[in-house]
């Protein structure tokens, strides 16, 4: 399951964590994702940064099916290959 560090890192970029595809910055998951999940899940996913906050994230990831969790490097590059794959 992430570290902190990359759920911090992944809140801060504009690809979703368990899809790959795109988010907005600052959202934890894209809206398709984020719509699968357990009510439950996704309140506890509005709360402050902390260990509900992180245990949530553990959790949704488990929900979706998701092994691999999707971070960007600060590559510019990478980041508009991401936006150019959400167009198709
Ligand atoms: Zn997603």
């Amino acid at each position: 399951m992430p570290t902190k560090l990359e759920i911090l890192r992944s809140l801060d970029s504009v690809v979703c964590p368990a899809c790959g595809l795109v988010k907005k910055r600052r959202h934890t998951l894209c809206k398709d994702c984020f719509a699968l999940l357990p009510r439950r899940t996704q309140c506890q996913l509005y709360e402050p940064m902390g260990p509900v906050y992180f245990d949530a994230v553990s959790e949704a990831m488990l929900n979706l099916g998701k092994a691999q969790f999707w971070i960007t490097t600060p590559v510019p590059g990478c980041l508009h290959a991401v936006s150019a794959r959400s167009a198709t």
